[in-house]
């Protein structure tokens, strides 16, 4: 299938804009730049100005109106029959369709299928939840779930964990090893914000699930998701907005909701969704600042502005909300800096390829003594009294499952929480004030996991019953959790899930979608979510 590319839906009404995304090779250089490493002197600088200080986060005339119009629409309908239905669609109707995924319902005025959303906040630290910032979300997830935290693969970097999310997969089985990285196997190097280096489909391993929607017969919409356009079997999602940087969350929320009020036949049932300001907010002045509050706040009247347009066309019994991140950020404005060439001395020279930040995956000539290197550096680690770790494929940590690839350079350095790699020359300049990248053991580098939708009512009625089990209300009794309990419950209504990995998120949509016999295999846990399901 070809991509439909799309350019943001600005006019009246949804209708599909063919942008040739080759035409503007500057559009396209920019549009890649950066989620993570974006220099905020480039072009249009992001500073907080006056003028975003006293900025919310607009609700767009056009969105205000429809919702006004939407909500008098439905006020008149829930007197007459807003109560959801279901039928099943006659089979010619929808003949590649999945069972699952052929039941109709109502919202009282259209027809709908099961859908479900997913949106990825970049940078979003796990624990920002607590920061009394984020009402809500919380409020979101006190109707629905939410999680303790979400554990990134390693290295908790934007790409490797982004098609994680849609794969499944860990880095070494998907193939996004760093944002970028040199591939032996061809001679090339991936390059995250080159679009000639990273959007070539043979990097990118693993199905996401968008194909796997597709082939289930599934419309699918991608606004944004750091991807390829289209993988290694020719397939795309049916709608694409390529990444293009500073799109404000209203334009955001406006192209989801013209999806959202396609006609039937051309609405996508999953969509896709990355915002990308939070991350930059962290690098630029570190997951403390005042400017990381400001836009957790944007953010976080984004997804309620979300979340009150789908119960303002009453499809919060139809629509799965779920907002992911992808990695934390951890504080490094005052880092203690690694030199690398004072320990590897002429060794430096000889390095051929650098892969990754802020670990360092390390490639010498092929005449270069590789062994005396490594000993060298092995020794430095040992004697750094704990500032940062070298590992070969043999050695490294097996929970980071990051070894059998080729892309994984064969040395990798990997500074510990607080400390950088740097050489004298660069002498750790370009350094942001925030980072991620670090071992995803830290809680720190922990993303976050807030669910809505006819999914969470159900886990809760779920977990309701259980909660109200003998042997959980001795264990709460005597302070013990529950054998394998994985849940907890906070203030209220609210449950939050035990912390998971990242890997486990592309089996909750496919089965959110009722999918999950078009599944693919991933590092998932078979049967993770059935006990909710
Ligand atoms: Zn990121």
């Amino acid at each position: 299938m070809k991509a439909e590319y799309m350019k943001l839906a600005k006019g009246a009404g949804p209708s599909r804009h063919m942008a040739n995304v080759d035409s503007d090779e500057e559009e396209e250089r920019k549009a890649l730049i950066a989620p993570d490493e974006r220099k905020f002197d480039e072009d249009k600088p992001y500073r907080p100005t006056d003028e975003e200080d006293a900025a919310e986060l607009e609700v767009p005339p056009r969105s205000r109106r429809r919702l006004t119009w939407i909500v008098l629409l439905f006020s008149l309908l829930l007197i007459s029959a807003a109560i959801p239905v279901r039928r099943l669609l006659s089979s010619s109707e929808s003949a590649p369709n999945s069972p699952a995924t052929q039941l109709l319902y109502s919202n009282g005025t259209h027809e709908f299928r099961k859908s479900a959303l997913i949106v990825s906040i970049d940078g979003l630290r796990a624990d920002y939840l607590d920061r009394g910032l984020t009402p809500h979300l919380l409020a979101i997830s006190k109707d629905g779930l939410r999680a303790k935290s979400m554990k990134p693969v390693f290295p908790t970097l934007t790409f490797p964990n982004h098609w994680a999310l849609m794969t499944g997969l860990y880095a070494e089985s998907h193939g996004i090893v760093a944002n970028n990285f040199w591939d032996p196997s061809t001679g090339r190097e991936f390059h995250y914000n080159r679009i000639d280096a990273s959007w070539n489909s043979s990097w990118w391993y693993g199905e996401p699930m968008w194909e796997t929607a597709e082939r289930a017969g599934v419309v699918t919409a991608n606004l944004m998701w750091p991807g390829p356009p289209e993988t290694r079997t020719g397939t795309s999602p049916t709608y694409f907005v390529p990444w293009k940087d500073k799109v404000s969350l209203g334009t955001k929320l406006d192209q989801i909701l013209s999806w959202i009020d396609l006609p039937l036949e051309k609405r996508p049932q999953f969509i896709m969704a990355y915002e990308p300001s939070l991350d930059q907010a962290g690098h630029l002045a570190g997951p403390k600042s005042s400017l990381v509050n400001k836009v957790l706040k944007q953010v976080d009247i984004f997804a309620r502005d979300l979340h009150d347009a789908i119960e303002a066309r009453n499809l919060t019994d139809i629509f799965d909300i779920v907002f992911v991140s992808d990695h934390g950020m951890t504080d490094m404005s005052h880092p203690e800096l690694v030199y690398v060439d004072d320990i590897l001395g002429e060794g430096f020279e000889r390095i051929e390829h650098e892969d990754g930040w802020p670990a360092m995956g390390l490639r010498f000539q092929s005449k270069a003594d590789e062994a005396r290197y490594l000993a060298v550096l092995l020794e430095a680690a040992a004697a750094s009294g704990g500032k940062f770790d070298v590992y070969t494929h043999d050695t490294m940590p097996q929970r980071w499952h990051f070894a059998h690839n080729e892309r994984i350079a064969p040395i990798y350095v990997v500074p510990r929480m607080g400390y950088a790699l740097t050489n004298r020359i660069e002498n750790g300049a370009g350094m942001s004030k925030g980072n991620h990248g670090y071992d995803n053991d830290y809680a720190s580098m922990h993303a976050m996991f807030v669910a809505h939708g006819p999914f969470s009512s159900v886990v809760k009625a779920i977990e309701a019953e259980r909660a109200k089990s003998p042997a959980r209300r001795l264990a709460a009794l005597s302070g013990r959790a529950a054998e394998g309990a994985g849940w907890h419950s906070v203030v209220g209504d609210a449950y939050v899930m035990e912390t998971f990995e990242n890997v486990q998120i592309y089996n909750l949509m496919m089965k959110l979608l009722g999918i999950e016999e078009y599944a693919a295999p991933t590092n998932g846990t078979a049967g993770f979510w059935d006990r909710y399901f």
